[in-house]
């Protein structure tokens, strides 16, 4: 099938010290669309790093979808919107072929350069977090480490834009070849240091990261809209990981620690 015109472009003509980010659309964005295409359009090879068969399933991957979103709400997780998003978006085409046999269980799964494509109750349970209290779809929303691209691809479900920073130019380029088959006009993504946000789409209504950091980057909290919600794995006072989740109200931020998680870490600058 014919890629489409513009792609990758860069939405951003400052000089690059000003850049924090630049965007590669997944499809025709709407801001960009002027943008100057800068590179030759990457060839559509069945990529080194694409599984996507789901034959290495042994059968229908839709009907093993359905048995991991059961035992998502076996486990808890309840909110319909989320657990619709996690049936659709076909997890094994994010993962390498020797891995597919694994992509529908709940575990964290290496995507390369060290980093791992977190387990689907985490991904759940982050993105329930988010939408918890919302009514319908979120609006923008902000991930930070795409990584393979999954989680960008079951928000991109769950909001009507989703903005996904990675600062590895290796997994930003992989998570471009995966979200190819799917088509989602309402990715974006963009290669950066995520630290820094992503000041072009602020205010969010969420923020999500999949990296956890020793606190939370004030980018962030700046770039929360009122009334929105960020999600992060962060380091507490016990020098543990858990999930921060800070709520940006007019009075001010609230902010509580659930469970202990385990991410990789949120590092600065790029790569
Ligand atoms: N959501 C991803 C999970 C990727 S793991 C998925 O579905 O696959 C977390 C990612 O965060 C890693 O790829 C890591 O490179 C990235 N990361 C760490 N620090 C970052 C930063 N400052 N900005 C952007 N990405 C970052």
């Amino acid at each position: 099938m014919a890629q489409r015109p513009g792609f990758p472009i860069k939405l951003d003509k400052t000089s690059p010290a000003k850049r924090s980010a630049t965007l590669s659309a997944q499809s025709s964005a709407s801001k960009p669309a002027a943008a100057p295409v800068t590179k030759p359009l990457p060839s559509a090879k069945p990529a080194a790093t694409a599984p996507v068969s789901p034959q290495g399933l042994g059968m229908d991957s839709s009907a093993v979808r359905q048995r991991m979103v059961q035992k998502l709400a076996a486990q808890g997780l309840k909110d319909p919107m989320v657990l619709q998003a996690m049936g659709t978006v076909e997890r094994h085409r994010f993962v390498e072929s020797a891995l597919v046999t694994q992509a529908y269980e709940d575990t964290s799964l290496p995507i390369g350069l060290g980093q791992t494509i977190s387990k689907p109750n985490v991904v759940a349970r982050m993105i329930e977090l988010l939408r918890e209290g919302a009514d319908g779809k979120l609006g923008r929303v902000l991930e930070i480490g795409t990584g393979c691209g999954y989680q960008a691809a079951v928000l991109s479900h769950i909001a009507t834009e989703v903005y996904s920073i990675e600062r590895l130019k290796g997994l930003h380029e992989k998570a471009r070849a995966n979200l190819r088959h799917f088509r989602l006009a309402n990715v974006h993504l963009l290669f950066g240091d995520g630290m820094l946000g992503y000041a072009k789409g602020a205010p969010y209504a969420a923020i999500i990261s999949a990296a956890g950091g020793e606190n939370v980057p004030q980018p962030w909290l700046d770039q929360l809209a009122v009334g929105g919600r960020l999600v992060a794995p962060t380091v507490t006072a016990s020098g543990q990981q858990a999930l921060m989740v800070v709520d940006k109200t007019p009075q001010g931020f609230k902010q509580s620690v659930l469970e202990a998680v385990h991410f990789v870490p949120l590092k600065s600058g790029i790569s």
